[in-house]
């Protein structure tokens, strides 16, 4: 499943409604970015984010916030970008971390401007079916799904992880159409056998090549959500490509569609503050 080419499409289109949105309000859309502390990687993410928004046209208000800083000051920054009327989507850079409480972060951010969907009501959206931005992962596999006809009604689901960014709101949103869904996590017993149920396996897990070919069912669309250091998935592409009926590569999958539904909502949060 070509993630690239999906995620292509709906930038170009992004991009697209940026244009006509600053013709139309003299301004482009913004995304905010808040960044704590000095974290390599965290860094690298961030800055290729503001890349991404520049060539499609939407600003980037950085913030960049010292590893020292407390929650109070983190939240009074995000609660600041909530009420500014020049934002129109924050993104705070996660983990931000161990001594800072990230869920009382999350919920500084304006629920209109909940473009990364980490919120307890954009989750409560996902998890209801109701309008509201997606956690940009999940989103962005149900869309690959629906590009290649995967309709999950009334097939089983195994979703490998539940954390609130992706695993949980994941197999929420599959619930949502239809399908029968199992959570598997570290505490599951007969991993295996919980994984060889799968129609539609969601490999969320965050270690190495750890879904092998033996364990998936013939036919099965095997998407791999991981991403984990030298550009590795959580599935062994190898082994698993000749069982699956359908398979993400990493990179080229899962990847660039987070990229574009953050870009897309964040576009979509721009119009609909503008709304007249
Ligand atoms: P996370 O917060 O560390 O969650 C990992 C989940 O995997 C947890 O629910 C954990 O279970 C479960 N798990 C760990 N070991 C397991 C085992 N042996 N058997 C079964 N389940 C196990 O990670 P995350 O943030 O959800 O990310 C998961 C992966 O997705 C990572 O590789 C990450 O880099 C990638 N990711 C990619 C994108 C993208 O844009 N492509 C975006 C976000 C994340 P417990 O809950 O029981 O601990």
């Amino acid at each position: 499943m070509d993630g690239r080419e999906l995620a292509r499409r709906i930038v170009e289109r992004a991009t697209a409604e940026a244009a006509a949105f600053t013709e139309r309000t003299g301004g482009a859309p913004c995304l905010a970015t808040v960044l704590v502390g000095d974290d390599p990687a965290s860094r690298t993410y961030v800055r290729m984010k503001q890349a991404r928004c520049a060539k499609a046209g939407i600003s980037s208000r950085p913030v960049a916030l010292p590893a020292a800083t407390s929650t109070a000051q983190l939240v009074a920054t995000i609660t600041e970008l909530s009420e500014d009327p020049g934002v129109h989507g924050i993104l705070l850079q996660h983990p931000v971390g161990p001594h800072l409480d990230e869920r009382a972060a999350f919920e500084a951010i304006a629920p209109g401007k909940d473009v990364d969907g980490v919120t307890a009501r954009s989750f409560a959206a996902m998890a209801l079916g109701t309008p509201g931005f997606t956690s940009c992962t999940p989103g962005g596999i149900v869309r690959l799904l629906d590009e290649y006809g995967v309709d999950p009604a009334g097939r089983r689901a195994v979703v490998v992880g539940r954390s609130a960014i992706l695993g949980r709101p994941m197999g929420l949103l599959l619930l949502g159409r239809d399908a029968t869904v199992t959570y598997a996590h570290s505490r599951t017993r007969d991993l295996a056998e919980v994984v060889r149920e799968a129609d539609i396996l969601i490999a969320a897990v965050g270690k190495p090549r750890f879904i092998r070919g033996a364990d998936v069912k013939p036919g099965a669309v095997v998407i791999d959500a991981g991403y984990n250091p030298g550009n590795v998935g959580d599935v062994d592409f190898e082994s698993v490509r000749h069982r699956a009926g359908l398979i993400t590569p990493v990179p080229g999958g899962v990847g660039p569609m987070t990229v574009a539904v953050l870009l897309a909502q964040t576009v979509a949060a721009a119009r609909s503050a503008t709304a007249q």
